[in-house]
């Protein structure tokens, strides 16, 4: 036999972590072909993961390869059915078998261990003639593995199909020298069917063994051989592969019924409430300007992007009503087949003028913009290195990539460093926030273009936060630090500037080759051109009205001043100014105590931040009156002070 004939048997553990002690919370075995041997790990993975007793801290996964002459093949137990209604019922289905096996004499005994021994990961091995259990690990039980039905079970064998697999199981127990029967309920809380199963009687299910929603369960192995040959019977249960063929599901065994789906968003939410993670939404009647009114209180709005304070500009305004005039509002096509203007044409020169960069091109959003990106780029292979504090679109694209991705220290340029030094990836990218949307800090942009220069690996960065922000005239983290253009520039019309819309600067090499392989940009509708002469107004009104840049820095500089003067230590050189809180309830409760007193600051938690570390994160314009961040910094000073709170 050559190896390409091998199987492997695949085996999954999974176990939850409580109290310092490892749970048991499901296993499952397969016998595959090398081919499909991701898959199947794939699934078994995902399968062990999320279980209805829980979610799994840890996972083993063991691959062993099998000799085809070592594997035992079998033929399925003969199957039947036995209605039940009711547990009691089903336990008497359990002496009847116990009867038949020629154990009847004990069958009080038996239904006893099997209903009263706590939930085990193994079974039960038990001396019928001496009534001793004989598995060495009490509390592991015995167990049987490495098995799987041949292919005859169709498509179910990689999903879970509680009837194939404990059909597959019993065949197997069944055939084991010295034992003579098996008894078993799932400890599944949503399966009550049960099973007896011997090489006389076959398998006989049983449909109510149990309560639904009862965690109970148990199984007994009746063992009727020389105690002395035990252990070789529990090694081969463990150890011995078999194949167990002709598995047919029998007439009148439905295929189990799919649980409500509906239900589970429904405890997912139960869930996010008991979290203090729900959400929910103001609703604006006004514009985003310093004022502006939510739930019909009209307040101090300290947390949009909006940080120019441009989206009602006049001059956008003026320009939406032209754009509309002329075009009407959709754009009927991607910019590939009908929904490309002069609009679209003229914006994206803008955007690469003030850039500085040779080209650029339009996305609908600056997410579609990380996603699409990083997904065209790294089509051609490589490796991507990523801060660990990037925004969710450059998380979502590398997944979407489905590169190798390797998450470095936040802006760390050593560990960057390091991570590539043992990678030695021959293309690659690093990719990185400008100004990091929820801590407000700024990319060390010059060291990070040294080391992607030194290693040849793209340079890309986001500057959703930096544009219009930072900079002496608002032209982002290039002029802040005087330096070099990164090889990839993405940036958001959403936030400073004031509209919609992503974008991506560079080379015209790259923005040629994103028109062709960015597939939001292919698959998706343009931007409305009237979006479009906004963004387009927008950027014309930085270059034009450079005191809205001042203005804003000048802010940023007397609110961290404010909140120094409270006792915090809260320093910022971008609108991004995070007040660190902590506990997700402390968080709501501060913005609640802000929302009274008229300012508008959400709590940002998990999953934008990790768990325990929210905060109130102030966003500010150029717009905003001192006196209102003074006022605001002291409410913010108070309650830290009575909450024991420090920053
Ligand atoms: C907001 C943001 C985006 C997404 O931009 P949208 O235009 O709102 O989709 C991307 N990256 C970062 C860093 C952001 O903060």
């Amino acid at each position: 036999m050559t190896a390409a004939n091998d199987l492997f048997s695949i085996r999954m553990r999974s176990s939850a972590c409580e109290n310092g002690a490892s749970k048991h919370l499901s296993g499952a075995e397969r016998i595959v072909h090398e081919n499909m041997l991701p898959r199947a790990a794939l699934s078994l993975l995902d399968r062990g993961l999320h279980h209805a007793k829980g979610n799994a801290d840890t996972l083993h996964l063991t691959v062993e390869r099998e000799k085809p002459e070592n594997i035992l093949h079998l033929n399925a137990l003969a199957v039947q059915t036995v209605k039940t209604n009711t547990s009691q019922e089903g336990l008497e289905q359990i002496r009847l078998f116990l009867e038949e096996t020629g154990v009847g004499n004990h069958a009080d005994e038996i239904v006893k261990l099997f209903t009263e021994t706590p939930t085990m990961r193994g079974a039960i091995l038990l001396d019928v003639h001496t009534m001793q259990r004989l598995e060495p690990d009490l509390e592991r039980g015995v167990r049987a593995s490495r098995m799987d039905a041949d292919d005859s079970i169709p498509e179910s064998a990689v999903n879970k199909d509680h009837f194939a697999e404990a059909l597959v199981l019993a065949t197997k127990v069944a055939h084991c020298p010295g034992i003579i029967g098996e008894i078993c309920m799932s400890d599944d809380p949503d399966y009550v069917t049960g099973y007896v199963a011997s090489m006389t009687t076959g398998y006989r299910r049983i449909t109510t063994l149990k309560e639904m929603g009862s965690e109970k369960g148990g199984r007994i192995f009746l063992y009727g051989g020389d105690p002395k040959k035990a252990s070789e019977a529990i090694d081969w249960l463990q150890n011995h592969p078999v194949i167990v063929h002709n598995i047919r599901r029998p007439d009148h065994v439905a295929p189990e019924k799919p649980l409500d789906p509906l239900q589970s968003l429904k405890k997912a939410l139960e869930d996010l409430k008991d979290a203090n993670l729900y959400r929910t939404m103001k609703t604006f009647t006004e514009a985003q300007g310093p004022h502006t009114t939510a739930d019909g209180k009209h307040c101090v709005l300290v947390s949009s992007n909006s940080y120019l304070d441009l989206t009602a500009h006049p001059a956008v305004r003026k320009a939406c009503s032209e754009a509309l005039e002329q075009y009407g509002f959709g754009s009927g096509g991607s910019r590939l087949t009908t929904g490309n203007t002069e609009i679209h044409e003229r914006l994206e020169q803008a955007i690469a003028k003030f850039k500085g960069t040779e080209s650029a091109i339009l996305f609908n959003t600056g997410y579609a913009a990380n996603l699409s990106t990083i997904q065209a780029i790294m089509r051609l292979g490589g490796t991507i290195f990523s801060d660990e504090c990037n925004h969710a679109s450059i998380i979502d694209g590398c997944r979407l990539a489905g590169s190798r991705c390797i998450v470095y220290r936040h802006n760390d340029m050593n560990d960057l460093r390091c991570k590539i030094r043992e990678e030695k990836p021959r293309r690659g990218m690093v990719i990185s926030d400008a100004v990091f949307s929820m801590d407000g800090d700024i990319l060390n942009l010059p060291e990070f273009l040294a080391i992607c220069k030194e290693y040849g690996l793209f340079s890309m960065i986001d500057e959703a936060h930096s544009t219009g922000t930072i900079g002496v005239s608002g032209h982002g983290i290039t002029e802040y630090f005087n330096c070099d253009l990164p090889d990839i520039l993405i940036g958001t019309l959403s936030k400073a500037v004031g509209s919609e819309g992503g974008f991506v600067a560079g080379s015209r090499i790259l923005t040629e080759y994103l028109r062709h392989s960015a597939r939001s940009f292919v698959f998706s509708t343009a931007l409305s051109p009237v979006s479009a002469a906004a963004a387009l107004a927008g950027l014309t009104c930085i270059e034009a009205e450079p005191e809205r840049v001042r203005a804003l820095h000048s802010n940023i500089r007397a609110f961290t001043r404010f909140l120094q003067e409270e006792g915090l230590n809260i320093h910022s050189e971008t609108p991004i100014i995070p007040i660190p809180v902590g506990s997700e309830s402390l968080a709501l409760e501060l913005s609640e105590t802000l929302y009274d007193a008229g300012f508008i600051i959400p709590a940002i938690r998990y999953p934008t931040v990790p768990r325990g570390k929210a905060i109130l994160r102030a966003a500010l314009m150029c717009s905003h009156q001192q006196e209102d961040l003074c006022r605001m910094a002291r409410i913010i000073g108070t309650f830290f002070r009575n909450h024991a709170l420090s920053a």
